[in-house]
């Protein structure tokens, strides 16, 4: 597969550096931004396929870069945040970025990230070229113009909601969707007993489709921020 092309947005040049570095390492083909505004400008005219994106830019919040990317582009944005607080993520998460990495990070962390945005894109375009009502990941099978899952071919029993929660994390694979956004797409609001139901929910979701629901293969857990359906080999 094409090495993707990407825009490392950070001010911050040993960070950058460490970026640019590992990236240069894998191949990986690269620009540079060290303001908000001159990542838009770059996202814009360079039409990268990742943008590497830290939150706190010396002129204006990442938030807001990802706001005005996500007018014109769905391109994937992985966010950067030395803010351990899971606030930051999730307003960054809900505002469209794809996935986060919190500094400090390792090298092989970010690789991680990057290989996961890759396949998440590899599939976007596959996906879009068979413009297929038909979702297929590793075993599991989602039939969304039939209303029903299906798991090793046998059919899932699962409750309208329990159904609704796999749809939209399958809609969105590899993307790691906040309590705030399920919530708001299942209940229409996201109340805190709200985010306690989503947790019964999607633990009756995972008995049916995980066979180690305690290791679960297919729906990541993001402790305080949300969860994300992996893409499976
Ligand atoms: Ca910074």
């Amino acid at each position: 597969m094409n090495k993707p092309f990407i825009l490392v947005v950070e001010d911050d040049s040993p960070v950058r550096n460490l970026i640019t570095t590992t990236l240069k390492t894998n191949d990986y083909r690269y620009l540079t931004a060290s303001s908000g505004e001159t990542a838009i400008l770059e996202a814009a005219s360079h039409n990268p396929d990742i943008i590497l994106l830290d939150l706190g830019l010396p002129d204006m919040d990442g938030v807001q870069v990802i706001k005005q990317i996500r007018s014109w582009s769905n391109l994937p944005i992985i966010v950067i945040s030395a803010r351990s607080e899971d606030w930051d993520k999730i307003e960054a998460l809900d505002a469209g970025a794809d996935d986060y990495l919190t500094k400090p990070f390792s090298v092989e962390e970010l690789l991680a990230r990057l290989r996961v945005t890759q396949r998440r894109l590899s599939f976007m375009t596959a996906d879009m070229l068979a413009a297929s009502s038909i979702f297929i990941n590793g075993k599991l099978q989602v039939d969304y113009a039939g209303g029903c899952a299906y798991l090793d071919g046998q059919e899932l029993h699962l409750t309208p909601i329990e159904y609704k929660l796999l749809c939209l994390l399958c809609r969105h694979v590899g993307k790691v969707l906040t309590h705030t956004f399920l919530t708001q797409n299942i209940w229409g609001r996201c109340w805190e007993n709200d985010v306690a139901s989503l947790r019964v929910f999607m633990a009756t979701l995972r008995k049916k489709l995980e066979s180690k629901p305690d290791s679960p293969q297919y729906i990541q857990t993001h402790i305080g921020v949300g969860y994300r359906m992996m893409r499976i080999e």
